[in-house]
């Protein structure tokens, strides 16, 4: 198979990227190993700047068509206090509010938009096991399909296949870690209609909840230190649905839904970087060139931010027919800043915060900054700016576009 752009991985960062290629002319492929975008550890958060690329693309009022929820405020609970934190009333975008939907729908969506070009191709069921090098340059990669093995021949492979990217791996890309001392403990149980709305953190002493409403379950997230699964396990599921109850009491009438362990996903947390994104043919872009952590939920948006950039940068050269590396350099040189400005940020939160929270017994107090942000309404734009825009936000260029087939 021969295509002018190879994307490896079809989480955000890849459709985002193959869809604007594929509007902009280049011939694209996205290579994804599951058979279909139904897959729990994502996040939900689609942000106000991600909606505003959707706005400059013309195809805003379509993705809102779909079922979610949207979120005005950012609160939570410390204690039994609760705070308000972030109000997006005034981000400057088209859209004041977080969209809440489940990711697998997200992604539906942008394959179907892209699927409306001629110039675009997902191959699903194919994962991606090595690169293939022509003297030092990067000119593809082998896969596996359920059809048996293929070859891919492309003037640019981009590496958009999360944060334990086989690309980079093999495109011996080196990754300068920064740290996490947190992993998160996933599970579902089943929402009534009588629950409350939308609620987003909950930190209690020792303990962190966040619960995602998804319509019929509650999309259940509590935060532990970083290997600290054994000794939740060793304390027994009874302990650990007690834990739940403790934190959540409405939940206390259904945390037998967990019958094992297999009920519990441990997803580990990880904030990285590569030294340099890429190399001749190949680039890097998100998870796979930084992987975030889930503070802030900025980690899907901050994938598209990447990828817009990418298609802004390197669209012209591909159809010009190959991207030198001064190209390819030119999308970290764009994307660097606010990554690292992004990932200071949850570092910071993550070694401050939330891990002296878990190692705490004495009761929380409201701290004095969240009782400031609680009471004074303007600085609550504040939060909101950085979650629901974020540092430096992408615009899609749209002076390329070439007419849909
Ligand atoms: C517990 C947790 C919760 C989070 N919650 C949020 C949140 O609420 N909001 C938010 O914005 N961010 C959240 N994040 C961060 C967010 O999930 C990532 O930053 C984001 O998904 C990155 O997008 P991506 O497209 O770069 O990579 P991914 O979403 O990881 O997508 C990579 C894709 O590549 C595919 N792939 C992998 N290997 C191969 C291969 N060899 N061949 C072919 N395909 C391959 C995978 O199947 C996947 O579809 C969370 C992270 C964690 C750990």
């Amino acid at each position: 198979m021969q295509v002018q752009c190879a994307i490896v991985g079809g989480g955000p960062a890849g459709m985002m990227l193959g869809y604007l290629l594929a509007r902009a002319g280049v011939n694209v492929a996205v290579f994804e190993k599951h058979p279909d975008f139904l897959r729990d550890f994502r996040g939900d958060t689609i942000h106000p700047s991600t909606l505003e690329i959707m706005f400059e693309l013309g195809i805003l009022d379509d993705l809102l068509k779909r079922p979610h929820q949207e979120v005005r405020e950012l609160s939570g609970e410390i204690g039994r206090t609760r705070v308000r934190i972030g109000d997006f009333a005034h981000v400057p975008t088209h859209c004041k509010f977080v969209a809440l939907m489940p990711q697998w729908d997200f992604l539906d969506f942008l394959a179907e938009q892209a699927q409306a070009f001629s110039t675009f191709t997902l191959m699903r069921e194919t994962a991606v096991v090595d690169l293939i090098t022509d003297s030092d340059r990067i000119v593809g990669f082998t896969a596996q399909t359920n059809r048996g093995p293929i070859e891919v021949r492309a003037s640019l492979t981009v590496g958009a296949d999360g944060r334990s990217s086989i690309v980079r791996e093999r495109g011996g890309l080196i990754v300068e870690d920064v740290g996490a001392p947190i992993d998160v403990l996933w599970m579902r149980l089943s929402r009534k209609p009588s629950d409350p709305g939308q609620i987003f953190g909950h930190v209690e002493p020792g303990g962190i909840f966040v619960m995602f409403d998804r319509d019929e379950y509650w999309q259940c997230a509590l935060v532990i230190a970083k290997g600290g699964i054994d000794g939740v396990q060793a304390r027994g599921l009874a302990a650990f649905r007690e834990r739940i109850s403790e934190l959540e009491p409405v939940l206390r009438d259904r945390v037998d839904e967990l019958h094992d362990w297999s009920d519990v996903k441990l997803l580990t947390v990880k904030i990285d970087r590569l030294r340099h994104w890429s190399r001749d043919g190949l680039l890097c872009i998100g998870d796979a060139a930084h992987a975030m952590s889930p503070i802030g939920g900025v980690g899907i948006n901050l994938a598209i931010q990447d990828a817009v950039a990418a298609a802004n940068l390197l669209a012209e050269p591909l159809r010009r027919g190959a991207c030198s590396p001064s190209d390819l350099k030119k999308v970290q040189e764009r994307r660097e800043w606010p990554t690292k400005v992004t990932q200071w940020v949850q570092a910071l939160i993550q070694e401050r915060v939330i891990f002296p929270t878990l190692g705490r017994t004495a009761p929380i107090s409201v701290p004095w900054p969240v009782k400031l942000l609680d009471r004074y309404a303007v600085l609550r734009r504040i939060p909101a700016r950085f979650v629901g825009v974020g540092v430096r936000p992408e615009h899609v260029d749209l002076r390329p576009v070439r007419r849909q087939s």
